[in-house]
Parts: C-alpha cells; sequence; structure tokens
C-alpha cells in the first residue's frame, strides 16, 4: 500500500571491542550463524527492506556473512557506518529507499530479538509514529556522588530498560536528526528515541519487551544468546 512501506536500519558497524575478540562481533559464530544474521530473520517477515551499516571497506563480507548467503532476501543496500552510533544510524536512513515511509532500528548486537516484538513494535509505530522496545527495571537502580557515595535510591516503578527496535515514521525521525545536526550544544546520545525526545515534542511511547533480547557487549552474553535461541526454538 503507497505510504506503508517499512524499512529496518540495522547497525552493525561498532568496534565490539568489549569482546575482547580479534572478529568482529556481528561476525562471531552464534547457533551456526553469524551473530548478526538473527535479528535479520526476525524482521525480514514484517519490513518490506533491510539497509544493513558496516564497518567502511567489509560491506561484501558482511552482506555475505549476516544474510546467511541470501537466506535472508530483502537486503537492498550494505553501507559503511560512521564514528558514532547516531553517524551510522543516520548512513542508514539515508540508503533506505524513497518509498519507505515507516523505519525499525535496530542493534545488529541483538540476537535474540523476538518476531512478535517485531510484530507489536510496528503496530504502536503506526499507532503513534515513535516507539521503543523496552522492559521494566527489576533491579534496585541507587545513584551516587562522584566518589561512589551512594545518594538515593532511585524508584524503579516507571523506569525502563531501554533496547531495540526503536520505531519511527522516517519523516519524523529524519527531522529529529536534522535538528540535532543543527544544534549549537549538541549533546551526546545513546539511541534513538532520545534524538527525537531532544529535539522535536512528538511523544515517544514504550513497547513491552522480553528480557532476552540482550545486547551481546562481553564474551559471557555469547553462550546467554545461544541459550535464549535455543528456548526461543530458533535453534
Ligand atoms: O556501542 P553500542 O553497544 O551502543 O552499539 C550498539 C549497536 O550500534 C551495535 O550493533 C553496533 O554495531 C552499532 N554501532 C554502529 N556504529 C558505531 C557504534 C555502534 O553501527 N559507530
Amino acid at each position: 500500500m503507497a505510504g506503508e512501506t517499512i524499512g529496518a536500519v540495522v547497525v552493525a558497524a561498532g568496534r565490539g571491542s568489549r569482546m575482547k575478540s580479534d572478529t568482529e562481533k556481528q561476525f562471531l559464530q552464534l547457533g551456526g550463524r553469524a551473530l548478526g544474521f538473527w535479528c535479520l530473520q526476525a524482521l525480514e517477515p514484517y519490513v518490506d527492506e533491510i539497509v544493513i551499516v558496516c564497518p567502511a571497506g567489509e560491506e561484501e563480507k558482511t552482506r555475505r556473512e549476516l544474510t546467511a548467503d541470501g537466506v535472508i532476501r530483502k537486503v537492498t543496500a550494505v553501507v559503511p557506518g560512521g564514528k558514532e552510533r547516531s553517524d551510522s544510524v543516520q548512513h542508514g536512513l539515508a540508503a533506505l529507499s524513497p518509498a519507505c515511509a515507516w523505519v525499525l532500528i535496530q542493534d545488529a548486537a541483538r540476537p535474540c530479538l523476538r518476531p512478535e516484538t517485531v510484530e507489536k513494535t510496528i503496530r504502536e509505530m503506526k499507532a503513534c509514529g515513535a516507539c521503543v522496545v523496552g522492559v521494566p527495571v527489576v533491579y534496585t537502580v541507587k545513584r551516587t556522588d562522584t566518589a561512589g557515595v551512594v545518594q538515593e535510591t532511585v524508584d524503579r516503578s516507571t523506569l525502563w530498560e531501554v533496547q531495540t527496535p526503536q520505531a519511527f515514521s522516517l519523516p519524523l525521525i529524519r527531522r529529529a536528526y536534522a535538528v540535532m545536526n543543527a544544534a549549537p550544544d549538541r549533546r551526546a546520545v545513546t539511541d534513538d528515541a532520545s534524538v527525537v525526545e531532544l529535539y522535536t515534542d512528538h511523544p515517544v511511547h514504550m513497547v513491552e519487551g522480553f528480557h532476552d533480547n540482550i545486547k551481546v557487549t562481553v564474551p559471557e552474553d555469547l553462550p546467554a544468546a545461544e541459550l535464549y535461541l535455543k528456548k526461543q526454538a530458533r535453534i
């Protein structure tokens, strides 16, 4: 349907230095595929096109490994990323086709994204224009001063741990990044919803996801991700 085309931007251009591995994180083997393959598998049934953002010079390898030699069929572009995650996202947004009206932005480092979460995110995105997946904070959270002395225990009842996908009307997220780029006091952002929160007045809605949608960051996350994929019966 016109105006309903949904794109996904999957960012895989980070260095992954905390994995302490010579192999870049997105290429590490997980359940017989590259780690970066799994979120594409969850996204593909629900989106019309997928743009992957990778380290400069690794476009061919990324296409081959993350699509598992063509098992994933909707990848329309593989483009080089930038210095910060937000730069990589913007390179990805620029590579979506003109038909795209909506976008889901996804960390390649989250292999255990569930298809049902993608479906729920798309419903919410279409209903309100901007949403993020997250889970209620289950830990006790304290704020300290710079010396490490506890100042307060934060009320966690309205706190969420934010994941990806983060999903937006494409004109909205493009406008938000354009305002950010032009801002004289540009602040560091670690996710895309922050850009909408800081530089537009459009509300961002929370979509409740699952605790197994972990971001593989340190070596011990890899066996955990494998276990979660098994529990989801995907391997
Ligand atoms: O560094 P961080 O853990 O926030 O990375 C989250 C995701 O963003 C990862 O999938 C990583 O590959 C991606 N990223 C990127 N370009 C960067 C930094 C991170 O695509 N410059």
